[in-house]
């Protein structure tokens, strides 16, 4: 197997798994869209696409050593029962390595995580070194056929949206990002469409941990390290029985990334510095 197929394996991986648990999701209560601010300001994103598809970023511009971890906190509406039968969807341990650390970095939590662990979140959420953005309330996926999770008809993809930023306010989130990560990664244009009305920008990401079900930390260490550029963003999890292994993965790569010359930063500042990269281009046609 060559490494992008084992990349987006490892990938998949959660979805999977995931999906396997199923349950029902339950309907959400339909909510007006609203502006999001963090406290300083409005939230760097990007301009819209054509005919007002949601955004879509990837990664950062190339010229600086900057990387953002991300950290996915999973849990679909069907695994209530599991965590009251003591399955832990959260990694405390992880977000304390995180602060010791001083690592920036951006948690895209969906809103049944929220829900489940309200103090965890609030303190995420208030906590200056993180910024929360949304992973859907109930984590199915925005297109057909994504690694076996269930599917979120187009009607509820909006809804699925407002729904999480809901759970996040509920939980005493009070500023976060109008970022949205796919639930699997997968998305087509009519999911864009849909964002395109909640006004958020569709974060995905350049460097596959691997970390789902990975058990051997120094391997996803290693694909992290070999996968990094300047601009990079990096796709981990924060959900101890899917990831155990990441907390140990992290505590090798940022003590080598430093080393190399990065620096952390959460995926506001690389959206911001996309969006400045990208006037000063159209400045620069418009003035030649
Ligand atoms: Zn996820």
């Amino acid at each position: 197997m060559n490494s992008l197929v084992r990349r987006v394996t490892a990938a998949c991986l959660l979805g999977a798994a995931v999906a396997a648990c199923g349950g029902h999701g339950t309907t959400a209560p339909a909510q007006r869209p609203e502006r999001r601010a963090t406290a300083a300001g409005p939230a760097p994103s990007l301009a819209p696409g054509p005919t007002g598809l949601a955004p879509v970023f990837a990664h950062g511009p190339r010229r600086e050593k900057a990387v953002a971890l991300t950290f996915d906190a999973d849990m679909t509406a069907g695994q209530g029962a599991r965590a009251a039968a003591g399955e832990r969807f959260d990694n405390p341990r992880l977000v304390a390595t995180l602060r010791r650390l001083k690592v920036a970095s951006t948690v895209f939590m969906t809103g049944r995580w929220a829900e489940e662990y309200p103090e965890q979140a609030r303190a995420i959420g208030r906590d200056p070194l993180f910024e929360v953005a949304n992973h859907s309330y109930s984590h199915y996926a925005f297109t057909a056929d994504c690694h076996g999770l269930p599917t979120v008809p187009g009607r509820r993809m909006r809804s699925e949206v407002e729904r999480a930023f809901a759970a996040f306010r509920a939980a005493g989130v009070e500023h976060a990002m109008p970022y949205f990560r796919f639930p699997g990664g997968c998305y087509d244009r009519r999911a864009l469409r849909r964002l395109g009305t909640a006004g958020v920008t569709a974060v995905q990401w350049d460097v596959v941990s691997g970390d789902a079900f990975a058990k051997d930390a120094d391997a996803v260490a290693q694909q992290v390290l070999d996968g990094v550029r300047p601009g990079s963003v990096v796709v981990m999890h924060c959900t101890r029985s899917a990831a155990p292994a990441t907390e140990r993965a992290v505590r090798t790569v940022v003590p080598e990334l430093r080393e190399r010359g990065y620096r952390f930063v959460k995926v506001s500042e690389l959206i911001g510095a996309a969006d400045r990269d990208r006037r000063d281009r159209r400045g620069r046609h418009t003035a030649s």
